[in-house]
């Protein structure tokens, strides 16, 4: 809420984890200086702090947060060399206290590696980021079903976490489109704790 040149940030005491509320505190900022011939109120809920959700105004705004939350050049030194994981991202969330889906869409975004994050909702996949000059063209299709044979769909079954990045067909995931010559497909999935969606990262070694 904007009053003048003032301004203040209220967040919703029953968002029990810390990388929430962080990630809401540095969303509003976003408001502040991005969007201030506007509105001088924003009211965000959960669901504008995921990007498949939001406004134009709230994607912007997150974008924001994640750059203030996960500055890029902390993030590079350690965790470029490593090889693309959920433990990886996990690490980085805890690092910089955020959420694993932060964590998650600031590392494929980020850093130079041949990987995508996709979001799944009731056993069909709801959105995904990739990182764009290593995984040009490829893409999940919206609302397509999970396959049995995808670590995710067990994951959405079980809530147990997949265990470690594991290779899989391409159609598995891509059966819209021709398989990548030369490379493997890696996948890896978990269930996010505050809401009913698996994440998976694909990683195309
Ligand atoms: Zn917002």
């Amino acid at each position: 809420m904007r009053v003048g040149d003032k301004g203040g940030v209220t967040i919703n005491a029953a968002i029990p984890e810390e990388g929430r509320r962080r990630f809401a505190l540095a969303h509003e900022p976003g408001h502040w200086l991005l969007h201030a011939d506007r509105t001088q109120r924003f009211l965000c809920w959960q669901e504008n702090l995921r990007d498949y959700d939001g406004s134009a105004e709230d994607i912007e705004a997150n974008a924001f947060a994640a750059a203030l939350l996960l500055p890029r050049p902390m993030m590079f030194p350690a965790h470029l060399a490593a090889l693309p994981s959920l433990g990886l991202i996990a690490a980085i969330a805890a690092r910089f206290h955020v959420t694993l889906m932060a964590a998650a869409l600031r590392y494929v975004s980020t850093l130079e590696k041949p990987v995508m994050v996709v979001f799944s909702r009731e056993g069909k996949i709801a959105w995904w980021r990739r990182n764009d000059d290593q995984m040009k063209g490829l893409y999940g299709e919206k609302a397509q079903a999970l396959s049995p044979r995808s670590l995710a769909s067990a994951v959405a079954e079980t809530g147990q976490p997949s265990g470690d990045m594991q290779p899989v067909e391409w159609d598995v995931w891509f059966p819209h489109l021709a398989p990548r010559s030369g490379r493997t497909l890696h996948e890896q999935s978990v269930r996010l704790e505050h809401a009913p969606i698996v994440m998976t990262l694909w990683w195309a070694k």
